[in-house]
């Protein structure tokens, strides 16, 4: 009974929130797959949904992935498909504090640290998933874009893996979906942050965060306050960094949240 209310609740949010196919660095492709197929894309297991009766793979592209033919392998076969290039607009960040742009050998320790244990955490694909369907955390102008190519101090860095949306110290920030809280932190570039799980791979981020009202464990419904806007981390003003991550992929939040499409800024 609960397995068909999640199948209903699933088709119900595809059909009313267009997820669109975008096979582009960041983007995701949605590959029709029979049941029980199991797809995975490099190594990692690929979430599926159910749309008008047919099952969906939504595989997370990385923005790091050159564009060519790549394939998704399920249990029984290779099904291939090909990823287009994009190109992201440019920003240049420059910051005061050059330990943020080249930091020294004892920060180096500990971002490779916090490096390692962030991304177990988003490549883990456990529990079931309640909905693909994300809400807006915070409302307010959209002050960095996701994908952008970045530069600080002119010197190049990875391109931008989140959706940055400024908002005033202390506004309060609420989950995207229901989930657990699988990481509470505060990071040499992330600052305060906070990702949730929602299952089967999907997970959300909230970096820069000034108060976390949440804990490792915690199980959050859709909505819920998890903390407030801050300024942690490497930041040149308060916002909240706000990342949807799907097989260890960071992909366009925009996909997911259709209220970013209406932000100013964007
Ligand atoms: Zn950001």
């Amino acid at each position: 009974m609960r397995s068909l209310f999640f199948i209903f609740a699933l088709s119900l949010s595809l059909t009313s929130h267009a997820l669109t196919d975008s096979r582009v660095p960041g983007g995701v492709a949605l590959i029709e797959v029979t049941e029980d197929e199991q797809p995975r894309f490099r190594d990692q297991p690929v979430l599926t949904v159910l749309r008008d009766g047919q099952h969906v793979a939504v595989v997370g592209i990385p923005l790091s992935l050159k564009p060519g033919n790549y394939y998704l392998e399920t249990v029984n076969r290779r099904i291939p498909f090909e990823v287009t290039g994009k190109r992201y607009l440019e920003q240049r960040i420059y910051l005061d504090n050059t330990r943020q742009v080249n930091p020294n050998p004892l920060d180096l320790e500990r971002i490779k640290k916090e490096a390692t244990r962030q991304r177990g955490v988003l490549n883990a694909h456990n529990g079931s998933l309640d909905q693909i369907e994300l809400i807006l955390p915070v409302e307010g102008p959209i002050s960095s874009p996701f994908g952008k190519r970045r530069f600080f101090n002119d010197q190049p860095r990875r391109p931008h893996s989140g959706t940055d949306i400024a908002a005033p110290i202390g506004t309060p920030l609420q989950a995207a979906a229901a989930g657990r809280i699988a990481l509470v932190g505060d990071f040499f570039f992330n600052g305060r942050l906070v990702i949730i799980d929602h299952g089967e791979g999907l997970k959300t981020m909230y970096n820069h965060m000034d108060q976390i009202e949440v804990s490792e464990g915690d199980q959050v419904s859709q909505g819920q306050r998890i903390g407030t806007v801050g300024a942690t981390g490497r930041v040149t003003g308060p916002h909240l960094h706000f990342g949807v991550i799907i097989n260890g992929a960071s992909v366009d939040p925009a996909l997911f949240v259709d209220a970013i499409n209406r932000l100013p800024g964007n």
